[in-house]
């Protein structure tokens, strides 16, 4: 069977790298906001192209903290694509906000920008575009419409880092972007770990206080903060996976064009990088009407795939429901999306394998 995903690959080629990071760290002994934390910091502000990053406990608070910062709270609503992970939409609900969901584009699954603009009322504070399977969302339309109308702009990267829109990498379009380093991530730690990234110093400053309890330095505690911090035994594995990083996104979009190659005409939407986009392959993530059956045939192929997401953002029990009717796009990428094998560790034979699988899978549909 050809894995999904397999991690145990990845680390058994830095195996000694990250026995002897985690060594260092042991040896400080400093476990908490230390030095590899901060270099971690630096090195990722400079990958995405602004001043400051701080380190926290997992892309679901980068979200949390990264809203609290910019003053999103009750009574406020923040437009975020009904198509994700729960966590773009739940951490406007822990902020006490209101998610306010739009529809999507279904050759990018980006928020629609204009259906952004037409869901835009007085209560608007923040729209959270995200970077869904690696590819960009259209990050100068949203800065521009967020502009016009005084919104801050937090960008979920979760699944995009090193990605870029019109040359400039996500993360930097944004008031604040929120980085995930789950396992299963481009970039993954062995653990929860996330970050905040964001040009702005009194969003960065503001940040550094919540993450630790409203510490504005010593023992004072100065607002209602969290405990959510980026700890160092991730910070330095980090640092050991992030000088492969760039190695592996280019492999990961090896992968991909050979995937477009091999699958053109077989009746399967394909995903695209749009023009201006530099699209990472968090997800190599295809369409089909029969997805379910398409999924059954692979597996007896050998090939392993997942659905990246089986429900909407709005039809999960948590939310009200009602996407057929409200966001169709959405629904019907719940319904027909795909994810084959793209691991950077991935060999020729496995992309062969799985490419030949899927060709006969789709003759038999
Ligand atoms: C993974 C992910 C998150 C949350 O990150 P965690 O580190 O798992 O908390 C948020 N948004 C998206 C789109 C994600 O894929």
């Amino acid at each position: 069977m050809i894995p999904f995903i397999d991690l145990t690959r990845q680390h058994a080629a830095l195996r000694a790298e990250l026995l002897g990071a985690a060594a260092r760290v042991l040896d400080s002994s400093q476990f908490v906001l230390g030095a590899e934390g901060k270099a971690l910091e630096q090195e990722l502000a400079a990958l995405c192209g602004v001043r400051r990053a701080l380190g926290v406990a997992s892309g679901t608070d980068a979200l949390r903290l990264a809203l609290a910062a910019l003053g999103v709270g009750p009574g406020d609503e923040v437009i975020t694509p009904a198509f994700s992970f729960v966590a773009s939409a739940s951490t406007i609900l822990m902020v006490g906000a209101t998610p306010v969901f739009v529809d999507i584009d279904p050759a990018t699954y980006a928020l629609d920008v204009a259906a952004a603009e037409r869901a835009i009322t007085a209560r608007t504070r923040a729209i959270v575009p995200v970077h869904l399977y690696g590819h960009p969302a259209p990050m100068d339309r949203v800065v521009e419409l967020a502009r016009a109308h005084r919104l801050a702009v937090i960008e979920d990267a979760a699944q995009a880092v090193g990605s870029a829109w019109a040359e400039r990498p996500v993360g930097a379009w944004g008031d604040a972007a929120c980085l995930s380093f789950y396992p299963t991530k481009n970039l993954g730690a062995c653990g929860d770990a996330g970050m905040v990234v964001t040009d702005r110093a009194d969003v960065a400053e503001r940040v550094a206080k919540l993450r630790h309890h409203g510490d504005s330095g010593r023992y004072e505690h100065v607002e209602l903060g969290y405990c959510s911090r980026l700890d160092e035994l991730q910070a330095a594995v980090l640092r050991v996976k992030l000088r492969h990083l760039a190695a592996w996104t280019a492999a990961r979009r090896r992968i991909a064009d050979r995937y477009r190659a091999r699958l053109a005409g077989v009746g399967l939407e394909l995903p695209i990088e749009a023009a201006h986009a530099r699209h990472v392959y968090h997800l190599f993530t295809v369409r089909h009407p029969q997805r379910d059956a398409l999924a059954k045939l692979l597996a007896d192929e050998g090939v392993s795939t997942a659905v990246y997401y089986p429900r909407s953002v709005p039809d999960q029990p948590m939310f009200g429901g009602g996407a057929e009717r409200r966001w169709p796009e959405a629904w019907r990428a719940s319904r027909d999306v795909l994810s084959l094998p793209c691991f950077a560790e991935l060999s020729d034979d496995e992309v062969e394998q799985v490419a030949a699988g899927v060709v006969r899978a789709c003759g038999r549909l």
